[in-house]
C-alpha cells in the first residue's frame, strides 16, 4: 500500500488506555483523532436498540445498509453520530462493549469500517487507534504502538473510569469481561488484535495516559529526525 499522510497507529487490548494517550498524542502533536472503537461499538447499539441479534451474521449485513457512522470534531472533542444521532455516551454502556467485540468479528462489518477508516485517514496527520489499525487498517504508518499492560492493571483502571463516571462497577465482574472480550479480539479470524511485526511494544502498566503519551510523542520525533 502506498504511503500516503503521515499516521501513528496505536493498537493494544481492552482498558490498556489506548482511547486517552492517543487523545492526548493527537492534541500535542496537533493531529487528527480517530477512534475506530467507537465505530464498532456503534453497530452494536444499533443492533441492541433494533432488538436484533448481534451473533446472527445476516442481520448484521442487513443491518450495515442501514448503518451511518460519522466522526466530527465539535469545540474540538470528537463525537459519534450514528444516523445522524449524537450516540457518544450511550456507545459506552457495559452491554454495548461487549457487543462491539461479538459484531466486530463480522467480515462485512470489518470491510465496512475499515474501508472508512482508511478514508478518514486519507493523506491526513492521524492518529488511530484500535486492534488492527498498525497490522491492517493503514500498515504504512510511520509510526506503529502496540500498548500493553498486566490483566488486572486493566480492569482496574476500567473499574476506576466507569465509578468515575458514576457506573456500578465491580472488580471480579470488569476483570472477566476484560478476559473474554480480549480472547474473542485476539482469536477471530479477520483481523484479530496482533502486534504488527514492525510495531513497538510499550508496557504502560506503570505509566500515566499522560507519560504514555510523552513516551509516544520521543518516538515519533526520532522517528522525524
Ligand atoms: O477500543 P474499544 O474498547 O472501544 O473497542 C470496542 C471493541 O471494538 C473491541 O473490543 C473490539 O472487538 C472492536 N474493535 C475492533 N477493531 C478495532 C477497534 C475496535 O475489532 N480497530
Amino acid at each position: 500500500m502506498k504511503k500516503k499522510g503521515f499516521a501513528i497507529a496505536i493498537d493494544g487490548p481492552v482498558g490498556v488506555g489506548k482511547s486517552t494517550t492517543a487523545r492526548f498524542v493527537a492534541q500535542k502533536l496537533k493531529m487528527a483523532y480517530i477512534d475506530t472503537g467507537a465505530m464498532y461499538r456503534s453497530v452494536a447499539l444499533y443492533q441492541m436498540e433494533n432488538g436484533l441479534d448481534m451473533n446472527d451474521d445476516k442481520s448484521l449485513e442487513k443491518s450495515l445498509k442501514d448503518i451511518d457512522i460519522v466522526i466530527k470534531n465539535v469545540k474540538g472533542a470528537q463525537r459519534i453520530f450514528l444516523n445522524n444521532r449524537d450516540v457518544t455516551d450511550l456507545i459506552r454502556a457495559q452491554e454495548v462493549s461487549e457487543g462491539a467485540s461479538v459484531v466486530a468479528a463480522n467480515l462485512r462489518v470489518r470491510e465496512k469500517l475499515v474501508s472508512q477508516q482508511r478514508q478518514m485517514a486519507g493523506a491526513g496527520r492521524v492518529v488511530m487507534d484500535g486492534r488492527d489499525i498498525g497490522s491492517h487498517v493503514l500498515p504504512w504508518a510511520q509510526v506503529k504502538i502496540y500498548l500493553d499492560a498486566a490483566l488486572e492493571t486493566r480492569a482496574k483502571r476500567r473499574m476506576l473510569d466507569l465509578q468515575a463516571k458514576g457506573h456500578d462497577a465491580e472488580f471480579d465482574k470488569i476483570r472477566k469481561e476484560t478476559v473474554i472480550r480480549d480472547e474473542r479480539d485476539k482469536n477471530r479470524k479477520h483481523n484479530p488484535l496482533i502486534k504488527a511485526n514492525d510495531a513497538i511494544y510499550l508496557n504502560n502498566g506503570f505509566m500515566t495516559p499522560e507519560e504514555t503519551a510523552d513516551e509516544i510523542i520521543l518516538l515519533v520525533r526520532e522517528r522525524e529526525a
